[in-house]
């Protein structure tokens, strides 16, 4: 089953790329985990799953310690700076990174681990209060202080749209954060061009995609949940 259901949401992420001229390996899948058990996650790396998507660094490190560096892990929920020496030394993507407090933690642990670490700026587009993510006219201070940081590097952005019944009702959510993306892109350096947009989740995911999305986080399509709500 778990098999099946990344064969479709795979195929649908695909049919997105084909209605609006995208590659479909521009599209990458970040299966997210924390609700799934060890059995489960070894499952879905059996069915072809490359990206495991964790909330919490306390639970990634237990399942890391047990699944291991087959596949590579994502870091995909908020990060409290004490844990950032962990979560440097398991992640090879940090999606939530949200203040320059957090950023200088995070360096100064790769720092120590002679790493660089990879992470996406999380923003919050839609204002929602009860989100993490920093504020979009604020998007631009972090990125320049960010740059000053040497053992991190930005890859581009992440956002959590708003919970709503209907897909359609988030596309400006995802076109907002495109518009961010490219905006914040253009003053600055080759050297230091973003591509990565993380945004989609089960119920949105192909919405996403057609605006973008070059990483999606899907838990419930996945590994249970969905179906019924479908339904
Ligand atoms: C849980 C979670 C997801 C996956 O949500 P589903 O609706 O199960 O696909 C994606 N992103 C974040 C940040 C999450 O916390």
């Amino acid at each position: 089953m778990i098999a099946d259901n990344l064969k479709y949401v795979t195929q649908r992420v695909a049919m997105c790329c084909e209605k609006t001229g995208r590659r479909p390996e521009d599209v990458r899948l970040v299966c997210v985990t924390k609700t799934a058990s060890v059995e489960q996650i070894r499952e879905a790396v059996a069915a072809g799953a490359r990206i495991i998507g964790e909330n919490r660094v306390q639970d990634a490190l237990a399942k890391h310690r047990l699944i291991g560096d087959a596949v590579v892990w994502h870091l995909i929920g908020h990060l409290q700076t004490n844990k950032a020496r962990d979560a440097v030394r398991i992640f090879s993507l940090i999606h939530t990174v949200d203040s320059i407090r957090l950023a200088r933690a995070i360096d100064r642990e790769a720092a120590a681990l002679g790493k660089i670490q990879d992470v996406l700026v999380q923003v919050n587009i839609s204002g929602e209060d009860t989100k993490f993510g920093i504020a979009p006219e604020c998007l631009d201070g972090l990125l320049g202080e960010m740059g000053e940081l040497s053992h991190i590097r930005v890859g581009g952005l992440m956002t959590i749209a708003p919970l709503v019944d209907d897909p359609e009702k988030v596309r400006l959510v995802f076109r907002a954060l495109r518009k961010l993306l490219d905006a914040s892109n253009g003053p600055r350096s080759a050297a230091f061009a973003m591509r990565e947009l993380s945004m989609g989740m089960t119920d949105d995911f192909e919405v996403a995609v057609e605006e973008g999305s070059t990483l999606v986080r899907a838990g419930r399509a996945i590994f249970g949940g969905a179906q019924e709500a479908k339904a």
